[in-house]
């Protein structure tokens, strides 16, 4: 069949919304019905040619829909179940699996490096092409195939817009504190960049009762938002240094730094913003190549820092439980989306995020 989508045949070049053929799910796949697709900072990453990816490629890797058909040997999944997608879904099956790191799932890192799906090949294409998946997701097209794993079923009342961002910005801004920090009630926290994972870092913090929460951005109407889902500081980075405005609200720095931006300039900056004994949290991607330099003689003071991939989550689990303080009214999404157009303007929502306006696009179908 065919499906319209928005495919990137040169890094550093507009995406060409087009319509593309789709085939139908293979074993173990399912075919869905986008509603909405969340545009996250690594799509733009790869759309500058920041990180490499064999293309032609279908982006998008954070989005809702419906199941529309299901491939041979599915279970658990029917036409007509609204689902969110994952760009993890994990095998269960391979060492990072079967070691309690679903996140890491090397099957899954396997499909991401040569943007097929699980049998190694695609199902996208044109007259004359092979075009790639993107994290085994490729939502931004009316259509996708996922494998099965990739898609964790919803309830039927969750509001698109809150479920379009579950995939990638809440499950890796939750999980960033709760999985792969595991902030304790009293710990202090820095948060550098306050976009749609940043605000996600934020407010879980303020759940998890960290004290201080301290949001940093450029934009001071980021920093307002911030304060909305739980920052008790703000600090404008474009008008004041973040570090001596750190140390003096907790004294010798914070427990924790999550830099969200994946810049190497605010990684050596979220070094200097923790205490002796305090970790840094690398949560943004950073693009491929950039390297990142710390002064050696801080490993005295027993400082720390640790990679985030995906906040560390285990998809399947998280997503039903965010899902339930949501609709307890303990946890909020809404605020977090700031602008809602149709496939066809994804290279503004791009131009958007590149100058640090607003929070996240999501892409309606
Ligand atoms: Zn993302
Ligand atoms: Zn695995």
């Amino acid at each position: 069949m065919k499906t319209k989508a928005a495919v990137l045949y040169e890094a550093g070049q507009p995406v060409v919304i087009e319509e593309i053929t789709i085939d139908p799910p293979r074993q173990g796949e399912v075919l869905v019905r986008m509603e909405a697709a969340g545009v996250c900072h690594s799509d733009l990453l790869v759309r500058e040619g920041g990180i490499p990816e064999p293309l032609p490629i279908v982006l998008g890797h954070e989005g809702t829909g419906v199941v529309a058909e299901v491939g041979p040997q599915v279970t658990g999944l029917h036409a007509g179940d609204r689902v969110v997608l994952t760009l993890v879904p994990a095998c269960g099956n391979c060492y990072f699996c079967h070691h309690g790191e679903p996140h890491l799932c090397s099957t899954s890192g396997a499909m991401a490096a040569g943007g097929v799906l699980r049998d190694g090949t695609s199902r996208l294409r044109t007259e004359t092409r092979t075009i790639h998946h993107f994290n085994s997701v490729s939502c931004f097209s009316e259509y996708v195939v996922v494998p099965q794993e990739g898609a964790v079923k919803i309830p039927n009342d969750i509001p698109v817009e809150i479920a379009a961002l579950l995939g990638c910005a809440v499950v890796t801004g939750v999980g960033a504190v709760e999985r792969t920090a595991r902030v304790r009630p009293g710990e202090s926290v820095a948060v550098i960049g306050c976009g749609g994972v940043g605000l996600n870092v934020i407010q879980a913090a303020s759940l998890s009762g960290a004290y201080p929460v301290i949001a940093i951005d450029i934009r001071s109407d980021k920093i307002e938002l911030a304060r909305t889902f739980g920052a008790s500081h703000g600090v404008n980075a474009r008008e004041q240094d973040a570090t001596p405005v750190v140390q003096q609200i907790t004294e010798y720095g914070v427990d924790w730094a999550f830099e969200v931006l994946g810049n190497p300039r605010t990684i050596e900056q979220a070094w200097e913003l923790i205490r002796p004994g305090g970790t840094v949290v690398v949560v943004g991607l950073a693009p491929k190549g950039s390297t990142v330099s710390l002064p050696a003689f801080d490993f005295i003071s027993e400082k720390n820092i640790r990679g985030c991939f995906y906040g560390s989550s285990r998809f399947h689990a998280d997503v039903p439980l965010i899902l339930d303080r949501i609709q307890a009214g303990r946890m909020r999404i809404d605020g977090m989306v700031s602008h809602s157009v149709p496939l066809d303007e994804l290279e503004a929502a791009f131009s958007r995020l590149r100058n640090g306006d607003g929070v996240r696009t999501v892409v309606r179908f």
